[in-house]
């Protein structure tokens, strides 16, 4: 497959992985992907295996659905409940425990609860349904927030008057800074999210860099890309250096993708928002502009305050943070599978649990 077996090349791979067995560390690398694709990719190509001992590699806060907080849970559900209400979202995050429901069970107890591919697929059905309020539960990163932004204004555009959106959006660079400021964890370099990279661009991480002199690669997805990008980081751990460097050049270039970004600006502003695991993180959420608060299910719906439970023994905060390994969990493959979930990092396809289940 051209373009994607030259990141694949077995003995490409072993030359990267001698040449980084041959350097003579004189401390630990931990290394953080924060990027659900990135863990699961590392899985696959059983890289954590490979690297030598002192590169250590921990999955961190890279999953949009693993991070939302079981009080965004807990509203989604209160909406599903309401009469009228069409819930529509992704469809992992139906399966997402919250203190006492999922989407998914309300599903099943007659709740409308539709999943859909694209937020434009909400919006259409909000038009064939002009009887129901559709809300689009919004979740992921700034790779996301594009696609739901220009929804928002494909609905104004319509004069749909029955579309909202319930945003639990959330900006990646700040929740690398709270990382970075927990005492819990040590981390030597990042290693960047490729997707989220193309559209806030290499240099959104310059300020962690700045603030924290910690190595920041941007990295592809293929084994090659992130033997290379580990290697990079590595080389500048051992250099004593901190820069921003981009392995992923081929999709990710330095400003990103400044008319998405601009859409991000326009629809949404940064607001403090909790994250699982996390905590309130500033400015790491988006919320609906006050010119487009029509729009915002927030402000549509008078919800309730909501008393949030955690889950009894689910370590899912922890695992989160990187401070430790799905394993360590007590739950982990005795009471808690990907068939029955207890917590969000098993449900999702790219949490850090699901893929040690799957992988190890
Ligand atoms: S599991 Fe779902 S939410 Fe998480 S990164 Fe993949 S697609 Fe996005
Ligand atoms: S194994 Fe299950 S219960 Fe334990 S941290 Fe992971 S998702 Fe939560």
């Amino acid at each position: 497959m051209k373009y994607l077996d030259e990141y694949r090349d077995p003995e490409l791979a072993r030359t990267l992985i001698e040449s980084l067995r041959r350097r003579r560390f004189d401390r630990d690398a931990r290394l953080m992907e924060i990027c659900g694709t990135h863990t699961v990719a590392i899985f696959r190509s059983g890289l954590r295996q490979l690297l030598p001992a002192r590169i250590q590699l921990i999955s961190g806060p890279g999953c949009p659905v693993c991070v939302t907080a079981n009080e965004d849970i807990d509203r989604s559900v209160w909406l599903a409940q309401q009469p009228g209400v069409t819930i529509t979202t992704f469809g992992d995050l139906l399966r997402v425990p919250g203190s006492s429901s999922s989407l998914h069970v309300e599903r099943s107890k007659g709740a409308d609860v539709r999943i859909v591919y694209g937020s434009l697929d909400a919006v259409r059905i909000a038009r064939e349904h002009p009887d129901r309020q559709v809300v689009f539960v919004g979740i992921g990163f700034e790779t996301t927030a594009p696609t739901v932004a220009a929804a928002v204004r494909t609905a104004a555009a319509q004069g749909l008057e029955n579309f909202s959106v319930f945003s639990a959006h959330k900006l990646l660079p700040p929740a690398m800074r709270a990382l970075l400021e927990a005492e819990d964890l040590k981390i030597n370099g990042f290693i960047c999210p490729g997707h989220v990279s193309t559209v806030i661009g290499a240099c959104a991480y310059q300020e962690v860099v700045d603030n924290y002199r910690i190595p920041c690669v941007v990295t592809g997805f293929e084994p090659l890309d992130l033997l290379q990008g580990i290697g990079m980081l590595v080389e500048q751990i051992e250099s004593g250096k901190a820069e921003v460097a981009n392995q992923y050049r081929r999709a990710v270039s330095w400003e990103g993708n400044v008319a998405a970004r601009r859409l991000i600006d326009e629809i949404f502003e940064p607001v403090d928002c909790t994250w699982r695991g996390l905590g309130v993180i500033p400015r790491s959420g988006l919320r609906i502009r006050e010119r487009w608060r029509e729009f915002d299910a927030g402000s549509r719906f008078s919800m309730p305050a909501i008393q949030v439970r955690e889950h009894a023994g689910c370590r899912c905060g922890e695992v989160l943070r990187g401070v430790m390994t799905p394993p360590e969990c007590g739950l982990f493959r005795k009471v808690c599978t990907p068939q029955d979930p207890k917590g969000p990092c098993m449900v999702s396809s790219e949490g850090t649990c699901g893929a040690y289940y799957r992988f190890s």
